[in-house]
């Protein structure tokens, strides 16, 4: 019984400590900053839809991280004021999009070039269409899988992704820290 206590202390006092190092280890990190490199960010929502700051905030905030790109996806099918928006804002590019909801998943657009005039198709195909004829760039994000249309073709996808996303991490690791020892000297 005494074993078995001490087990379980030991274990847990390890579990602590690797939960405790991989967060110094995420807290410590910093991106390699080069002017090779535009950083950006992805899918922000603004006030133009249920975000909590305008696009001129978002910009102060983004210009004070060191990214200079940012694609907003607003929701909205698609939304007007979001999609038509393209503003240099202190430096940082604001490029306007939307995120519609599409009856299995969402699409994001932005970077249109037309303001879109009719309501987005919501068969996804058709969806996809619709955005890269208003000159907008599609990214279907959040795609829902539910029981009955959760098919074979879709978990050999998402291996499929899996794989060659560790591949990639794996074939890139001794590249990243050559580069990286490189740079430091
Ligand atoms: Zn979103």
């Amino acid at each position: 019984m005494r074993y078995f206590k001490n087990c379980t202390v030991a274990i847990a006092c390890v579990a602590v400590l690797v939960y405790l190092s991989i967060g110094i280890h995420y807290a410590s990190y910093s991106p390699h900053r080069s002017n090779a490199y535009l950083w950006g960010v992805y899918h922000v929502h603004s006030t133009m839809s249920d975000g909590l700051q305008s696009p001129e905030e978002i910009a102060q905030q983004a210009r004070a991280s060191g990214i200079r790109l940012v694609l907003l996806t607003d929701h909205g099918s698609p939304n007007q004021a979001s999609s038509s928006f393209h503003e240099i804002i202190d430096g940082v590019t604001i490029v306007g999009g939307s995120e519609a909801n599409l009856p299995d998943g969402r699409l994001t657009f932005f970077g249109a070039q037309k303001i879109p005039q009719f309501r987005l198709s919501s068969f996804p195909p058709a969806a996809i269409d619709d955005a890269q004829e208003w000159g907008a760039f599609p990214v279907l994000t959040g795609y829902f899988a539910s029981a009955h249309t959760l098919r074979g073709e879709a978990i050999a996808a998402a291996a499929f992704a899996f794989l060659t996303s560790y591949a990639q991490r794996v074939l890139s690791t001794p590249v990243r820290s050559r580069t990286r020892g490189r740079s430091r000297r």
